[in-house]
């Protein structure tokens, strides 16, 4: 059983997957976090971003795994926890350039692939339905405006005491699509068998149960 949920920044995704994971008691994994992580280790040694050769060379040479802590994903960087230092700005604000590189993206999904062979997943990214696991059972395309998708991080920052510019983050989270879904590899799009899920004006739990009962329908009403 493998549910692939693929979206825009800012979506809601890693929320709403890790409840869905954690009510269904499989896995949940973020994607994203293994091209932040990537992109950590890349601007901690001044690598130029635009070269893939490096890039790949790089991920080949360090140890980023992720592992589980009650249900929360943390990822290490060859044994350290780098969790919190891949969610900054400068990380947010690089991955996509990382991400665009087919060499570094093959060993990505690989990876991805070996993670879901083993265990259920709930899985989060750009390309899942459509590359990492085209076979899921279940595939959302979670979205949302623009406006409430900055306005959805504008309040994350601000709830933990952070400064925050609306503005600067809805630019920030345009440009980021805009690249995510112009690349020539994998781009953000959703599978053709997809379900949509706009969450505009819907709170979270509202949305994770939308995907529960969508689950729920899928498997004929078992499984939670
Ligand atoms: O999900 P998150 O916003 O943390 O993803 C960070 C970036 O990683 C995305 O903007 C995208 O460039 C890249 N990504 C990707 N494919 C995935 C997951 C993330 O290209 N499956």
């Amino acid at each position: 059983m493998s549910i692939a949920i693929d979206g825009p920044a800012g979506a809601g995704k890693s929320t709403v997957a890790r409840e869905v994971a954690r009510k269904l008691k499989i896995t949940y994994i973020d994607t994203g976090a293994m091209y932040r992580g990537l992109t950590y280790a890349a601007l901690e040694q001044s690598l130029p971003l635009e070269d893939g050769d490096q890039l790949r060379q790089l991920l080949d040479s360090i140890h980023l795994s992720l592992y589980w802590v009650e249900g929360m994903q943390h990822v290490s960087l060859n044994g350290i926890d780098i969790s919190n230092q891949i969610r900054t700005l400068q990380v947010s604000k690089h991955v996509s350039s990382v991400a665009k590189h087919p060499s570094v993206r093959e060993r990505m999904v690989q990876l991805q692939q070996e993670m879901a062979q083993t265990q259920e997943v709930v899985m989060d990214g750009r390309d899942i339905g459509t590359h990492v696991l085209p076979q899921a059972q279940l595939k959302i395309f979670l979205t949302a405006s623009i406006e409430e998708r900055a306005k959805r991080r504008y309040n994350e920052l601000v709830d933990k005491g952070e400064t925050a510019d609306l503005e600067q983050i809805k630019k920030d989270i345009a440009a980021r699509d805009r690249m995510d879904s112009e690349r020539e590899i994998a781009p953000l799009r959703p599978a053709s068998d997809a379900l949509m899920v706009d969450t505009t004006g819907m709170g979270i739990n509202e949305v994770i149960d939308e995907i529960i009962s969508l689950y729920q329908c899928k498997v004929g009403g078992e499984g939670v």
